[in-house]
């Protein structure tokens, strides 16, 4: 990973209308619509911008086997990536390459494409059902074991160690201040309304906030009496150097995945590979993740470590002017899984053997923000008027983040909203209504 650099703003102002929490992709697109829409806005990043989920991800950006329900904010988010005018002639990197589910990768997978086109088939997207033949023409260069797929023209990806840096740098242009290094502690409420909020480096007054803390939601939603039902599993990827004569198209195949990359090389990783490390939280949650457990055992490898000691010791509760755990965890940064990579090197290499001449240029893990459903929260926080949350995107909210950005600023405005934001409100979970506010550093 090698992220584009963002300076911060010098001072931290005094009062904004809305602070965003957090400098991910969903943070920086929010903070670019609600300046647009001539709000003042500061955006607070505990680390550096794009550091964490959105710096790390593969960079695809796709509609192929999305929830039926976050189809229309998807389509929403794919005509941001495309058109200049909405983050202001940027280059993200973002393209259409089309993107490829090979069949073979899992058991059943031909019949779970058809029941998901057939669950999708209302929206009129391009995704379709092809052939080995087909397959073979548009992703050369396989060694003959050609199967079919489900397949995406429209799809595409963009490069995530640019993209969150140059959404964040229009918004600045359009006005809202950025602040790296910078954690926001805790809410002040006055009389139950929000009313500002308490960051490392001082206080900022303001009526609205957006949470978009990406895996530390839970953790500060936490502190504010707000029980979020969030867990974490954790991506490897390594990145190649330039690979003359290698595929357009991005491909999930059997034990392997790839995306074309700007400069020629490729990100490849495993798409169905992502480790499950049981943590104090697994057990707290468990009831409400035991559905999606049951159903995505098959993707997940279970671990117990060093990170269940980690969690453990991080505080759950603090005051305002206590130091707290974003400051002690600046950047998520753990160690990719090597065994899961060098199955997606031996798996790549054989099915395409072009890719048996990469040379791996680096690679890292990241810890990906999931709910029980794996549909985010974009909405309201209802017991405490002024707070928003955009979080929870359960592993694909880099190509949703343009349009979920938009959805949380309407909503914030008082727009009226791209789609009906009905399915990611966070009442869903019975366990996020109950609890009373608490702000801390407040009076009244
Ligand atoms: C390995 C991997 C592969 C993936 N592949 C894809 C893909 O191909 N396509 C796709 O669509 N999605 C993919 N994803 C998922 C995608 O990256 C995320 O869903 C998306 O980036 C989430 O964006 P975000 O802004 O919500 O969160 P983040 O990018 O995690 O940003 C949240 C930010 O909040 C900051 N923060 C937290 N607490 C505080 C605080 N108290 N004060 C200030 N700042 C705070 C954090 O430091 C962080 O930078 C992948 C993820 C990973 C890790």
């Amino acid at each position: 990973m090698q992220l584009r650099e963002v300076a911060s703003d010098a001072r931290l102002p005094k009062a904004v209308d809305v602070v965003v929490i957090g400098g991910g992709i969903v943070g920086a697109s929010a903070a670019w619509h609600l300046a647009k829409r001539g709000l003042s806005v500061a955006l607070c990043e505990k680390g550096v911008i794009g550091g964490e989920q959105s710096g790390r991800n593969w960079g695809w950006c796709r509609n192929t086997l999305r929830h039926p329900a976050e189809i229309p904010l998807m389509q929403q988010s794919m005509r941001d990536w495309r058109d200049l005018a909405v983050f202001g002639a940027l280059d993200t990197g973002f393209r259409t390459s089309g993107i490829l589910y090979s069949s073979g990768r899992n058991r059943n997978d031909e019949a779970s494409y058809d029941a998901w086109l057939a669950s999708v088939a209302r929206y009129g997207l391009d995704s379709r059902m092809v052939t080995a033949a087909e397959v073979a023409g548009l992703v050369p260069g396989g060694a003959g074991a050609a199967v079919g797929g489900l397949y995406t023209a429209s799809d595409g990806g963009a490069e995530p160690d640019r993209a969150t840096a140059v959404i964040a740098e229009a918004a600045r242009n359009l006005g809202a201040s950025l602040h790296a290094e910078c954690a926001v502690r805790s809410l002040e409420l006055q009389g139950g309304e929000l009313s500002g909020v308490v960051t490392e480096q001082g206080r900022i007054e303001c009526r609205a906030v957006l949470l978009a803390a990406g895996v530390w939601s839970r953790l500060f939603a936490g502190n504010l009496g707000i029980d979020l039902p969030q867990l974490k599993v954790m991506g490897s990827v390594m990145r190649t150097h330039p690979l003359p004569g290698g595929p357009d198209v991005s491909v999930a195949g059997r034990r392997f995945g790839w995306r074309k990359r700007r400069d020629g090389g490729y990100t490849v990783s495993q798409a169905d590979a992502t480790i499950f490390d049981i943590v104090p939280d697994s057990f707290r949650l468990l009831s409400d993740f035991r559905p999606a457990f049951a159903t995505g055992l098959r993707s997940l490898r279970l671990r117990i470590g060093r990170r269940f000691v980690e969690e453990a010791r991080l505080a759950r509760r603090w005051q305002a002017d206590e130091i707290t755990p974003f400051e002690q965890v600046r950047i998520a940064d753990p160690e990719p899984a090597e065994r899961v990579l060098q199955e997606a090197v031996r798996a790549i290499s054989a099915a395409y053997p072009v890719f048996a001449g990469m040379r791996i240029a680096g690679q890292w893990g990241g810890l990906i923000d999931v709910m029980p459903d794996a549909l985010p929260v974009i909405g309201p926080v209802l017991s405490i008027p002024g707070l928003f949350m955009a979080t929870g995107f359960s592993g694909h909210g880099f190509g949703i983040g343009p349009g979920a950005g938009r959805l949380a600023a309407e909503l914030i405005h008082g727009d009226a909203p791209c789609v009906d934001p009905e399915a990611f409100r966070l009442e869903r979970f019975r366990r996020a209504q109950s609890g009373s506010p608490r702000a801390y550093g407040t009076s009244g």
